[in-house]
């Protein structure tokens, strides 16, 4: 007998016949003896809706108001799977989030937990339920209803997982798993059978989003062992934990493609101190996030001055210009040029740290595909170039070809 926690996204809980279906999972584990514990995301769609509906009447709704009401849409699904597990046969109890005993601080949409206390789980569990607890909700000590930010349910799972102290922790969505690369943009792309918690969050971070990544901080910390499978197949899934020797004999567990981000120039900077430090202090302060930054050695006579370049979230980018706009005159730069028709394209491996050639191979590859790289940043698992974006998606195709073809 084992303890499981499984966790459904709103997919795989979208309408009636996939709360049945997940019913019907359940119900096999619980046939071989196991308890089983399940997360339960709102139904798609539910928490956006809602978000419109809030901001309908006012832009800027009160965020306690925002949490009573969008923990909402995990309070619907829990009591649809009870019912959709009672039309089996099967006893089961829902739980909201302060019912299960998930305690967060204060913060309202973006609560952190702060402690489980998950005796009423195990008390249902032993006699005899499915417990069904709400995801992506809590509650202070104070009793407010609080929520956990978006895409909150897999750190609930997670976070169970750990307090429970549970045997297996799948986490069910509607892809397959992990792949090397999106299968949209590559055909050749494969699913991982496993991945390590820092290429996971590096790849999320990267744009190859399948979970929240606060969760994969969460599941690191902890150590919790779990898998990411599709709730619309019993294909197994990719299983996400503490990195091992082996998996270092794989370079490159996965390429991304964030085509998300802008880039900024800046020409002929002054180069002295102080000068990156006002920019990027001004940036911050708009609350622009900075991701890449290269600055060239100054060059030519006269005074000294240099290139800069940065990157931004795309959506961020007039921000960013008008704050770049605003310092000119006080620091004497040259033109300003800005694009947001780039990608940056990742390879990401803990082998990285044990295998050497790996920047001369994916750089090789680009130049052969005729793909220019204006930006190079690395890090101990991972190399990511700044490329033209209308070439992005064949260098992606080429880089995954070279390194996992
Ligand atoms: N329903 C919440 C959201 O859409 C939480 C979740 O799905 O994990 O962000
Ligand atoms: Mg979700």
């Amino acid at each position: 007998m084992a303890l499981i926690v499984q966790k459904y996204g709103g997919t795989s809980v979208g309408n009636p016949e996939r709360i049945k279906n997940v019913a019907a999972r359940v119900a096999k584990y619980r046939a071989k003896g196991d308890q089983v514990v399940v997360v339960v995301s709102a139904m798609s769609g539910v928490t956006d809706n809602l978000i419109k509906l809030a901001k309908e009447i006012m832009p800027l709704p009160n965020e306690r108001e925002m949490d009573v009401l969008l923990a909402t849409g995990e309070q619907t699904t829990i009591a649809l799977a009870a019912i959709a597990l009672h039309s089996l046969g099967l006893p089961a109890v829902s739980l909201t989030g302060a019912q299960a005993g998930i305690v967060t601080d204060g913060v309202h949409t973006k609560a952190r937990i702060q402690n489980i206390t998950p005796q009423k789980i195990h008390d249902l569990l032993n006699e005899g339920n499915v417990v069904i607890v709400a995801g992506f909700q809590g509650q202070t000590t104070e009793g407010q209803v609080t929520t956990l930010g978006r895409g909150g349910s897999d750190l609930t799972a997670i976070a169970l997982a750990a307090a429970l102290k549970a045997d297996l922790c799948q986490i069910y969505t509607d892809v397959d798993g992990v792949y090397t690369a999106d299968p949209r943009i590559v055909p050749g792309a494969r699913k991982l059978e496993e991945i390590s918690y820092d290429e996971m969050l590096e790849l999320a971070s990267l744009g190859a989003k399948v979970m929240q990544s606060r969760s994969v901080e969460f599941a690191k910390k902890f150590g919790v062992v779990f898998e990411v499978r599709s709730s619309l197949n019993e294909n197994p899934g990719t299983i996400v934990k503490e990195e091992t020797k082996n998996m270092e004999s794989v370079v490159v567990r996965g390429v991304s493609l964030d085509k998300n981000q802008a880039k900024v120039t800046l020409v002929a900077v002054p180069d002295k101190p102080g000068v990156a430090a006002r920019i990027f202090k001004a940036i911050g302060d708009s609350n622009v996030n900075v991701d890449m930054i290269v600055q060239n050695i100054s060059h030519g006579s006269g005074a000294p001055a240099t290139d800069l370049s940065f990157t931004v979230d795309k959506p961020d980018l007039l921000k960013a210009q008008k704050v770049i706009d605003g310092l000119k005159e006080e620091i004497g730069f040259g033109k300003v040029i800005s694009t947001d028709k780039i990608g940056k394209l990742s390879i990401v491996g803990v082998g990285m740290k044990s295998h050497t050639g790996v920047a001369g191979k994916m750089f090789d590859t680009l130049a052969r595909e005729g793909v220019n790289i204006d930006m190079i940043s690395t890090s101990e698992i991972k190399i990511s170039v700044v490329i033209d974006l209308a070439k992005g998606e064949a260098a992606m195709r080429a880089v995954h070809a070279a390194f996992l073809g």
